[in-house]
């Protein structure tokens, strides 16, 4: 979308564990690629983008902050949280820790955004279990939908599962989430 102004300029920030694909994420969301041994994250990352928000006529440019996912970077990734419209929380469906310690990443919003901050859990690595269906895979999956989307609700947040590897639902969730924005605005 070169050459095209845009209505809204949102910040994003990109939270949650270490490992749970938030670099994958915002580097398919901006350069529509996936790499299977990224440089470990240090510090905050950043990447813009140009997005159309369906039905609203609006084109939205998001700027991500891919926060650092180890405690040792929280104090230096707080100020971030500061000024964000929206927050993609991540946790990976293949293991259990990273969605128990999303409560504590969501308490850190919460401390340290805006209330009225739009926040959606995102259950990445969903490529991972596909075939279970067939029941061929099932085994590495350690979250259901079903248990995440309740516990989203419960705290107010959108949700969807995704993968940054095949690209599934990754522009969809900042959409969903800027569109739910715009609706406040
Ligand atoms: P971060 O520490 O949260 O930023 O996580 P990274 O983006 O560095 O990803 C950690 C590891 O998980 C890397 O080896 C990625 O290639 C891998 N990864 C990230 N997203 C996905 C995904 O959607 N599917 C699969 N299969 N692997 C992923």
């Amino acid at each position: 979308m070169a050459g095209i102004t845009w209505h809204y300029v949102l910040k994003f920030i990109i939270t949650g564990d270490a490992g749970v694909g938030k670099s994958s994420l915002l580097i398919r969301l901006t350069d529509q690629r996936f790499l299977a041994n990224p440089d470990p994250t240090l510090g905050v990352e950043f990447g813009s983008k140009l997005i159309k928000i369906p039905d609203e006529e609006k084109i939205v440019k998001l700027q991500c902050w891919d926060t650092a996912g180890t405690e040792s970077f929280r104090s230096i990734t707080r100020s971030y949280y500061r000024g964000a419209a929206g927050c993609l929380l991540v946790y990976d469906v293949t293991s259990r820790a990273s969605f128990i310690h999303a409560q504590s990443w969501l308490d850190d919003v919460r401390e340290h955004a805006d209330p009225h901050l739009t926040c959606i859990l995102i259950g990445n690595k969903v490529d991972l279990c596909e075939g279970e269906m067939e029941g061929s895979t099932s085994r590495r999956r350690e979250v259901s939908a079903d248990e995440a989307e309740k516990w989203a609700k419960k705290e107010g947040m959108l949700f969807l599962e995704a993968s940054a590897k095949s690209g599934r639902n990754v522009e969809s969730a900042f959409e969903q989430a800027s569109r739910d924005i715009l609706h406040k605005i």
